[in-house]
């Protein structure tokens, strides 16, 4: 079962929701999903009725700007059922336990508030305002996406692991002008303490 749709911008402010039954026991629940900013987030939590693992996904697709969720196991989509436990998963943010099985909370934006108070002290507010459009949803004013990041450098790092350095540093650069094109890497940022690093 597949539920998504498009959306202007992905951010932190998004909360989707989703319905589903328990493949187990049957038992109807409403999850509320914080968006992450990886291409994919797996979210398990045990079936409120029966307390067998279910397992939902939520893919993103940031150039799109579309979203998609869909059960992995043990669930199926279901239209919501009014009355159905409330089952609150983040990909970013701990869900307080005393919030967990609320409706109408929304746990991330005090946290959020927070991000916010410590990036103004560090003076490193920026005013969205003043960017281009479209500029929200790519680098480096997108929220950088940890694993395709290491999607990338995870293989970098086992060929300099084996002593491969050039290969390396050539995977490394490719990802650097991809990734951080603003910002680009220099090998000489890297391994120096000698006199070929200048
Ligand atoms: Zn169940």
């Amino acid at each position: 079962m597949n539920h998504g749709g498009t959306i202007p911008f992905i951010g932190f402010a998004m909360i989707v929701r989703y319905a589903l039954k328990c493949d187990t026991c049957g038992q109807p629940h409403t999850v509320r999903i914080g968006m992450g900013h990886d291409e994919t987030q797996v979210h398990r939590f045990p079936c409120r009725e029966c307390s067998e693992e279910i397992v939902v996904r939520m893919d993103l697709n940031h150039d799109e700007v579309s979203w998609a969720v869909k059960c992995v196991e043990n669930c199926t989509e279901i239209g919501e059922v009014g009355g159905a436990p409330i089952v609150n998963v983040d990909a970013i943010f701990a869900i307080p336990p005393e919030q967990q099985g609320l409706d109408t909370v929304f746990p991330r934006f005090a946290y959020l508030h927070d991000m916010y108070k410590a990036a103004e002290r560090a003076g490193s507010v920026v005013d969205v305002a003043t960017l281009p459009a479209g500029a929200l949803n790519r680098r480096p004013y997108r929220p950088p996406d940890y694993a395709a990041e290491w999607k990338l450098l995870g293989r970098a790092w086992s060929l300099a692991q084996r002593g491969n350095v050039v290969l390396s540093e050539k995977r490394i650069g490719e990802a650097s002008a991809k990734l951080y094109p603003n910002d680009p890497w220099k090998t000489s940022r890297i391994g120096c303490g000698g006199s070929r690093c200048s």
